[in-house]
């Protein structure tokens, strides 16, 4: 058997944290398409996070992962994952890179996967894990996704990964006909995860499950924390260079 040992900790122990948490956290809850299961069984989820949360990195629960940001619970990530309906062929569009991991999901299971981050540390960091896990169909940027990103789209499915106060008309633009979009819509403390198909008669939403993600903040979506009113769909636009994320 690989006996090959990291920091102390099998990773063959990790691998069967994995499986368990495919058993335990997401069939009985109803995660069933083969793909998805498969891709969750197969990502280090632990390599995402610092080492002081490995232990519990394949938890039923979201770990902080900085800068007041969170990787999403194991069964969010499944959830958001199987209700884009991803074969292998599209060109998928996230939003809130945080950790890198739903991204390394999304790259298992789509042709090319495109994510934005607004907080540079963490876009520096899911850079790094993803590279060294060498997910070469992987683009990311450093900007206010609540814009989408025009020159990439357009997208066959569309994944927002914090909480938004009404969907960004932009990313709607950006979603192909056929296209599917998932997004977090409610106030800052709880969401409606909701799904949006874009089909040649309009827009069809269905309603997901309740959810709490942390905020979008950007110029579609909440203000930054402490800056008083929620101006969702302000003005407040922020430029390219990246120093807007604090
Ligand atoms: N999918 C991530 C979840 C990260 S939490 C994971 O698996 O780890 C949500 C992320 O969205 C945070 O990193 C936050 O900084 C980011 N975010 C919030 N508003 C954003 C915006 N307007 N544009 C891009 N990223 C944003």
């Amino acid at each position: 058997m690989f006996k090959s040992r990291i920091f102390g900790k099998s990773i063959v122990s990790f691998e069967k944290a994995r499986h368990r948490m495919v058993e335990d956290q997401l069939i009985p809850r109803g995660i069933r398409g083969p793909r998805v299961i498969e891709a969750m069984r197969k990502v280090p989820r632990h390599l995402f996070v610092e080492e002081a949360f490995w232990d519990r990195s394949y938890g039923d629960h979201a770990l902080p992962i900085g800068e007041k940001q969170t990787i999403s619970q194991p069964y969010m990530v499944a959830r958001m994952t199987e209700a884009l309906d991803l074969t292998g062929t599209e060109k998928v569009l996230e939003i809130g890179t945080g950790s890198g991991y739903q991204t390394a999901i999304l790259a298992e299971l789509a042709a090319k996967v495109c994510s934005v981050e607004r907080v540079r540390s963490l876009f520096q960091k899911a850079q790094t894990s993803l590279n060294r896990l060498q997910y070469f169909n992987v683009a990311l940027k450093l900007f206010d996704g609540t814009y989408g990103w025009p020159e990439e789209s357009p997208f066959d499915a569309i994944i927002v990964t914090a909480g938004a106060p009404d969907i960004p008309p932009s990313l709607l633009d950006q979603l192909k006909p056929g296209g599917r979009l998932v997004i977090p819509v409610g106030d800052r403390a709880s969401q409606m995860l909701k799904k949006i198909v874009k089909s040649p008669e309009g827009l069809a939403a269905t309603h997901l499950t309740g959810c709490v993600f942390v905020p979008l903040v950007g110029a579609f979506g909440w203000e930054p924390e402490g800056s008083g009113n929620n101006l969702g769909g302000s003005l407040n636009h922020v430029s390219d260079d990246g120093d807007h994320s604090v």
